[in-house]
């Protein structure tokens, strides 16, 4: 099987890790090459395309999505546009794997989730964590019971955003910036996945610590799960020396992860409980590659890729509700969408 892809926009992340990860050579059978990339902008796309090795530039959807070489979409555009490219990828039946946070709101990702339910194509959602070695390992070890039961979690999501992504990250609520929408829905959805549970309620707070002047760049957030288990996440984009990593702690033991909210296959992670310290081995791999080897089978198999458009819509509203709390300064209740 082959897997053409076309990329929906000429970004950052597209340039630093999709292209490449489309080329990894994965295990899985599929032969996967980016076929066409759409930029609104000509010379940027050209230039983008010339330097990836890709054939096909386009200016506007509606040709890429006409382009019979294009099986699945990777959207990696401002999350503004998100809605509107899914929807125009699955009316063309194509596959859809778009960039978080899905929209702006959650009738917008409910929308865009039946969609590509209703014409029958895959859909997926770039969370790469679950896609990290680290994170899988650390699931297992809850998942085995080693720990007892979860009892907490904290997260430590707080970096110095790059200033080649100071744009509209820190000066356009419109395209959907700020620190919530960019690293929080991360987050949540990493909680999700570890603890397997969603969260019930959150409360947060925002601050504005600097480098945005009207959206958040910095956050902390409770959320309680309903098991009891009781969540903390620190997101920022203006502290460079922080660190990264989470701990779980049960009633038999806990697990501490350093360096692992990141892009990177890298990472440390120790297991404590009363036989000791144990540090965890784990054969790194990529995390995008990962991904896309997922969405693969998921298209070959009919499987689930590694993160669904159902998920993306969950980990979406656990961040709109933090966002919501630190507006208001309240309590707010998480009502998930049935699907
Ligand atoms: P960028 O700011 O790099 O690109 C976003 C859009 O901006 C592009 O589609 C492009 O438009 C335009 N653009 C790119 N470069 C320039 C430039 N030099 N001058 C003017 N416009 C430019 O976005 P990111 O790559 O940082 O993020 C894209 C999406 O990916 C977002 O949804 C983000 O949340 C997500 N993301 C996800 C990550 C993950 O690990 N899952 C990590 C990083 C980002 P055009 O298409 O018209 O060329």
């Amino acid at each position: 099987m082959r897997i053409g892809w076309g990329f929906i926009g000429a970004s950052t992340i597209a340039r630093q890790w999709m292209v490449d990860a489309v080329n990894a050579r994965g295990e899985v059978g599929v032969t996967q090459e980016v076929v066409a990339l759409m930029s609104t902008n000509k010379a940027r796309g050209t230039a983008f395309a010339h330097e990836m090795g890709i054939a096909g530039v386009y200016q506007n959807i509606d040709d890429l999505l006409a382009d019979p070489a294009v099986d699945a979409v990777y959207i990696s555009t401002t999350n503004e546009l998100h809605k509107s490219q899914v929807l125009a990828a699955a009316a063309a039946g194509k596959h859809v794997l778009c960039e978080k946070p899905l929209a702006l709101n959650i009738e917008d990702a409910v929308q865009m989730v039946q969609a590509c339910r209703e014409v029958g194509v895959v859909m997926g959602t770039n969370h790469h964590l679950r896609n990290a070695a680290t994170h899988q390992a650390i699931r297992r070890q809850i998942e085995s019971g080693v720990i007892g039961d979860v009892v907490a979690m904290r997260i430590f999501h707080a970096v110095h955003l790059p200033e080649n992504l100071q744009t509209w990250r820190i000066n356009k609520p419109q395209a959907g910036g700020g620190v919530i929408l960019d690293i929080v829905v991360h987050d949540a959805d990493t909680v999700r996945y570890l603890l397997g549970e969603d969260p019930i309620d959150v409360m947060a707070y925002a601050q504005h610590a600097g480098m945005a002047e009207t959206i958040e760049d910095g956050a902390m957030t409770i959320m309680r799960m309903p098991s009891g288990a009781l969540v903390q996440s620190h997101e920022s984009f203006v502290v460079p020396f922080a660190g990264t990593g989470l701990e779980v702690h049960g009633t038999k033991g806990s697990i501490f992860a350093r360096g692992v909210m990141t892009q990177q296959s890298v990472g440390e992670i120790e297991v404590v409980t009363e036989q000791g310290r144990q540090l965890l081995e784990v054969v790194p791999h990529n995390l995008y590659a990962h991904s896309l080897q997922k969405f693969a089978l998921a298209i070959s198999e009919k499987a689930q890729p590694a993160v669904t458009g159902e998920d993306g819509v969950k980990s979406l509203a656990v961040a709109l509700a933090v966002a919501q709390s630190a507006v208001t300064g309240q309590r707010v209740e998480i009502n998930y969408p049935v699907f």
